[in-house]
């Protein structure tokens, strides 16, 4: 059986940026994983905006906010990275995605305001490319048509209108979607655009609502796999800029992200069980031995490292019983509250959050998670993303952001 250098316990956005990292760097890389936050995911990568969450301060300069973050918070992993690393990883993540048909963009060093679908802004540091002319229309108040469609939920252009009062050149509209009818998915109309005719037919019945719109914002359902060639045809149809909005999760944000990644990741050697969840584990001097899967389907992996981008709960990386929480595979020490009557505060939007939130793994500088004796489980054992404690990703506006530089910081430390 082939031993590989890494497995890749996870596919969320920790578990694919590091199989991305490692298969960069020579490594041969295996990773297993199931649904994971990515495939819900709005798309938006936040890096940090809020800080510290009681007070609920939302910061335009991420790295201004990672320095108070490291001043006041000495336990939390954005502290295990340094900003030319959280940087570096941004970078050769957004590459990657924009080779594979993703483009991302945002401001040096500076968050910005991105339009969601229930018309709020949400502070995000890089965002796919087919929403930027959204924020310039939005920073000029410019007149601009947002359509919706009968049948779509998840975009209400309507409401979006009657939240966003600062901006009064804001009009909608709702109309049939060609071809379509009854209830209608992202998915399957993100696919019936890749058909240049149905592209046509949609911008002959947008073009007469458009006639005094600088900008026409649609819902995140331009293309799948081909999105800025299906955004540029939308735009010379029409004769003026076009953006998307996401829809509420799931959108179809997660399905392209990991439409890229599984594309990409197999050119570069990666070896990817789609579907499984380690079943069982065994760590030695040597590494380690793995089961994927049950039944006839399982398979078994061999590697000399590991690394573990579990997750959380959604992920499935921890997993609680009536009294306390376990980590799922390795069964290793978990930080968490003192007892269940601490897990949640009794109001269920208290601004300084749920102390469970902050529930994970302790590591040790190269973010190798300890053992019961406070000493790294394994030499060569590291950990990612959600999965680590003292951040509480949601409420800090840091999701994708931590997951992408830890998995780095993961990668560079084996
Ligand atoms: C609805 C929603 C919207 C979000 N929107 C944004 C956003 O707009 N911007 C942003 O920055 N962040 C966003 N996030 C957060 C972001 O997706 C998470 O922070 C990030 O996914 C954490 O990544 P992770 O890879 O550590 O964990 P997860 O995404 O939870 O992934 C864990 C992975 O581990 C796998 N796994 C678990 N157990 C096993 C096992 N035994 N064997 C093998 N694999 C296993 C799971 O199948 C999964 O693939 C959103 C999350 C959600 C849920």
């Amino acid at each position: 059986m082939k031993t590989y250098d890494v497995m890749v316990i996870g596919s969320g956005f920790a578990g694919m940026a590091a199989a991305l990292f490692a298969a960069n760097r020579g490594l041969s890389v295996v990773q297993t994983g199931a649904t994971g936050g990515i495939d819900f995911s709005t798309g938006f990568i936040d890096l940090l905006a809020v800080h510290p969450i009681a007070e609920q301060k939302v910061w335009e300069d991420p790295f201004a906010a990672l320095a108070a973050l490291r001043r006041d918070l000495p336990a939390h992993p954005y502290c295990r990275v340094s900003d030319d690393e959280i940087s570096l990883a941004l970078q050769e993540f957004t590459n990657f995605l924009g080779q594979h048909g993703l483009c991302y963009r945002g401001r040096d060093k500076k968050n910005t305001l991105a339009l969601t679908s229930a018309g709020t802004l949400k502070p995000t540091y890089l965002l796919p490319c087919t929403l930027w002319n959204g924020v310039e229309a939005r920073e000029k108040k410019a007149n601009t048509l947002i359509v919706d469609f009968h049948g779509l939920k998840g975009l209400s252009a309507r409401q979006i209108a009657e939240v966003r009062k600062d901006w009064p050149n804001l009009k909608t509209a709702r109309i049939n979607f060609p071809g379509m009818g009854g209830e209608l998915y992202p998915e399957h109309m993100a696919w019936s655009l890749a058909d240049p005719a149905r592209r046509a037919e949609l911008a002959e019945m947008v073009a007469p609502l458009a006639v005094e719109a600088q900008y026409v914002g649609f819902p995140a359902i331009l293309g799948m796999t081909d999105t800025s060639i299906v955004l540029r045809h939308m735009e010379e149809l029409l004769g003026r800029p076009v953006f998307e909005i996401p829809t509420l999760p799931p959108s179809i944000a997660g399905p392209r992200l990991r439409a890229a990644f599984d594309r990409g990741l197999p050119g570069l050697g990666v070896r990817t069980c789609t579907q499984k969840l380690v079943t069982r584990a065994e760590s030695s001097e040597a590494g380690f031995h793995f089961t994927a899967g049950s039944g006839s389907t399982s398979v078994d992996i061999s590697a000399r490292s590991a690394i573990l981008a579990s997750g959380r709960f959604f992920g499935k990386g921890l997993k609680a019983d009536r009294h306390h929480i376990h980590e799922a595979i390795f069964d290793l020490p978990v930080t968490q509250p003192e007892n269940r009557g601490r897990w949640h505060r009794p109001a269920f939007f208290d601004p300084q959050g749920h102390e469970i939130n902050q529930a994970g793994l302790e590591t040790d500088a190269g973010l190798r998670p300890l053992g019961a004796d406070g000493k790294p489980f394994h030499p060569r054992l590291h950990a990612a993303g959600a999965i680590l404690a003292h951040q509480d990703w949601m409420r800090m506006k840091c999701g994708a952001g931590l997951a992408i530089a830890t998995a780095y910081k993961a990668v560079a430390s084996l």
